[in-house]
């Protein structure tokens, strides 16, 4: 996995309370002196995330490298929160209404109030406008429970948009080596246990990069895994696509996955070709059995695993390359 982002350098930015303008106020001071250095990430914090209040602006700029939390912020001190990460490829957010919809998903399994999807949709396209024209950029939209019942603080989720150069996923994009790693919970774990949030995206990600430690550790670039009643379940950020002939399958939701809003871009357009693409659980074995499988997800697109631990996969390169275009919106 690309661990390396070469892209956090940080703008002046004035905080304001109109929204307007972003790209001007939000020109990074470090990119005039260096025209050649990679635009700085963008900030904008979303105070109108339950809907605008008239006479305030609903999201405005701020410096993305001061702090902007409180303390007492339930994000931080329980992980209570959603997110969500958007590719943007040539300045388009890919999938933006599955994405605005899994975070409400998300934000209802949470029981986190009804998000103001249309405020959150202009936030990201000021944010992209802001961040100026790259080819492959990554946009995260944050929404936290909010600060502590009774703490300073407003009674409200705190939301954020964040907007930055994506790292360089080419490697990746050639292929990947994966080791299939115990989620500890079988495939039923939804249905009997939906307080264990498996399929939201929840601000608790911690087990997911540890899991991407333990694959570091065993020298290879991503995880598998697997339920305890031993399905192939989805990678920590991304999800299992296999063809099998000239089928596609990925696990069902109901095994406790994230919905992927990549696999959906994927299966709407194979099915318009006519090709069969199916929900089902499959055993590691089977994955490996299969006639190439990937990990997708919105900003490294389609990563073919060429390992699965010490099992060689089939690997085809231009249909990798057809699934990325596919997912970034890009003719092939
Ligand atoms: N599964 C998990 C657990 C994820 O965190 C992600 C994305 O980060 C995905 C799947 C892939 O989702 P998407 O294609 O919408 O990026």
């Amino acid at each position: 996995m690309s661990t390396t982002d070469t892209t956090d350098t940080t703008a002046t930015i004035e905080p304001s309370t109109d929204g307007t303008d972003l790209a001007a106020r939000t020109a990074p001071a470090a990119a005039k002196a260096v025209p050649t250095a990679a635009p700085a990430p963008v900030l904008l914090l979303v105070p109108g995330i339950l809907g605008a209040v008239h006479g305030e602006a609903p999201f405005h700029p701020a410096d993305p490298a001061a702090p902007q939390l409180l303390v007492t912020d339930l994000g931080v001190t329980r992980g209570e929160g959603v997110f969500e990460t958007i590719g943007v490829f040539d300045g388009r957010p890919m999938a933006l209404d599955a994405h605005l919809a899994r975070l409400q998903r998300s934000a209802d399994m949470e029981e986190l109030p009804v998000l103001d999807r249309a405020v959150l949709a202009e936030a990201v396209a000021a944010a992209i406008d802001a961040l100026g024209a790259v080819p492959e950029a990554m946009v995260r939209i944050l929404v936290t429970a909010g600060p502590e019942h009774g703490t300073p603080g407003p009674e409200r989720p705190t939301a954020w948009v964040h907007a930055k150069v994506a790292p360089d996923y080419g490697p990746e994009r050639e292929g990947i080596r994966v080791t299939v790693l115990d989620r500890g919970l079988p495939t039923t774990a939804p249905a009997t246990s939906p307080w264990l949030l498996a399929g939201a995206k929840s601000l608790s990600y911690a087990v997911n990069m540890a899991s991407l430690r333990e694959a570091a550790r065993r020298g290879v670039d991503d995880v598998l895994y697997v339920s305890s009643d031993g399905y192939a379940l989805e990678g920590p950020t991304s999800t299992l696509l296999v063809r099998l002939g000239d089928r596609y399958v990925t696990t069902p939701d109901h095994a406790g996955v994230l919905p992927g809003t990549s696999l959906g871009t994927v299966f709407e357009a194979l099915r318009t070709e006519g090709v069969v693409c199916e929900e089902t659980l499959l055993t590691p074995e089977q994955v490996v059995a299969s006639d190439g499988a990937w990990l997708l997800s919105s900003a490294r697109l389609a990563a073919p695993i060429t390992h699965l631990d010490a099992s060689e996969l089939p690997v085809d390169h231009a249909t990798s390359a057809r699934l990325s275009a596919i997912i970034a919106g890009r003719s092939v």
